[in-house]
């Protein structure tokens, strides 16, 4: 099975080198507008790649306001901190993510609060998520949702878009609403995925984005913030750009910033690499329909983009049927150079969240045994064939 499984592979990408899980594809205008960039000297911090980055991410999410930043980490950090994140709050997340999604939360002086992923998105289930709620929590006086046993706060829900699968944001939203709660989603991964008709991201009040080399689209690092509303969206630019009040030569600043600024260098990748997401969706999601044939019959479950959604299908993924035939597929695979990797280990089992507050999280714990990522780079397969 696996030696077959590597041989597919194989003849889908064309090679006998390694093939990794996801590389970065420059085929477009990336040269060109580098280039252009070095030349008018302005790299970093200012430059009219920036605001066109923004403006090209704004129109293909019909975001209100989309804020560049230097990474999907800053990305996050922002959002829960428009969001109204305080010292001692608990954010509600998955425990199957990647360690990014805690680690913002938790620099803010936040803990997380696990509850269990949906079987049918591999996000944060709101079934769960509100019978959790149901059982722990309830409003006070001044309206905030307070954790019985711990009488903390919980202010946000950060739900995450797993491999680029959408969560059932309608519902999420119904949750937030009936506990007052900011929902905040983790579209790191879904950039190019759509929840109905709506781009990931666009539901939450707020959302990051990624352009890290592994996602669907890179500037080499870079992360944007993406903001429910225009007044959120300048208030949100204002303080990653180390809130200076605009001024020809004066350093004039009305409150404790960031700096996270995207360079203009990196955003003059992300300019040229939007050009090309529209073909990387359609070879991706072609690629995706492949592998979905090639598993058809057999004891492993490919996962498929949930109802009512369209997927980015950023990284494609199989369910094997036990932990001992999934630790065989990682190994052979792997031997033979093709990269195949494990989902994250669980954040309740990090030594930093070991003690964070949790609902089950038995689908949780299902994925982590038997979930694999096959490699996911787009590719022409049409052409290459
Ligand atoms: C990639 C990723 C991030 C962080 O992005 P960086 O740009 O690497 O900081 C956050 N959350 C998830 C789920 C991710 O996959």
């Amino acid at each position: 099975m696996n030696h077959s499984l590597v041989k597919f592979i194989r003849s889908i990408y064309r090679t006998n080198d390694f093939i990794p899980l996801h590389a970065p594809t420059f085929r477009g205008n990336e040269k060109d507008y580098l280039m252009k960039t070095i030349c008018s000297t302005f790299v970093s911090s200012v430059g009219k790649y920036v605001s066109q980055f923004e403006q090209m991410v704004e129109s293909y999410t019909q975001s209100k306001k989309a804020v560049a930043v230097v990474n999907g980490s800053a990305a996050l950090h922002t959002a829960l901190f428009m969001a109204g994140v305080r010292p001692n709050d608990l954010v509600i997340t998955q425990s199957l993510t990647f360690v990014a999604t805690c680690n913002s939360l938790y620099h803010m002086g936040a803990e997380p609060l696990f509850i269990d992923v949906s079987n049918k998105t591999l996000g944060l289930s709101p079934v769960a998520t509100e019978n959790y709620l149901q059982e722990n929590a309830y409003i006070n006086e001044e309206g905030e949702c307070i954790h019985k046993n711990t009488n903390k706060r919980i202010k946000v829900v950060l739900p995450m878009h797993t491999f680029g699968h959408p969560v059932e944001l309608d519902e999420l939203n119904d949750v937030c609403k009936k506990w007052n709660l900011c929902l905040v989603e983790d579209a790191a991964e879904s950039l190019g995925s759509f929840y109905k008709s709506k781009h990931t991201g666009t539901v939450g009040k707020l959302a990051a984005l990624s352009f890290n080399g592994n996602k669907i689209i890179t500037t080499g690092g870079g992360g944007m913030v993406l903001c429910g509303s225009e007044v959120v969206g300048l208030r949100t630019k204002h303080i990653t750009t180390t809130a200076k009040i605009p001024h020809p030569y004066e350093f004039d600043h009305d409150e404790p910033g960031f700096n996270y600024r995207l360079p203009n260098l990196n955003a003059a990748l992300g300019c040229a690499q939007m050009e090309c997401l529209p073909e990387f969706l359609a070879q991706k999601r072609e690629l995706a329909n492949s592998y979905q044939e090639y598993f058809k019959g057999t004891e492993f479950k490919f996962v498929v983009e949930p109802e009512h959604c369209k997927s980015n299908y950023w990284l494609n993924a199989i369910i094997c049927p036990d932990k001992k035939c999934r630790d065989l597929l990682l190994k052979e695979t792997n031997e033979l150079n093709v990269m195949t990797r494990p989902v994250w280990k669980l954040m309740h089992k990090l030594p930093m969240f070991k003690n964070a507050l949790k609902g089950d999280l038995i689908v949780s714990e299902h994925m982590e045994a038997h979930l694999v990522n096959l490699p996911s780079s787009p590719i022409n397969i049409e052409f290459e064939k």
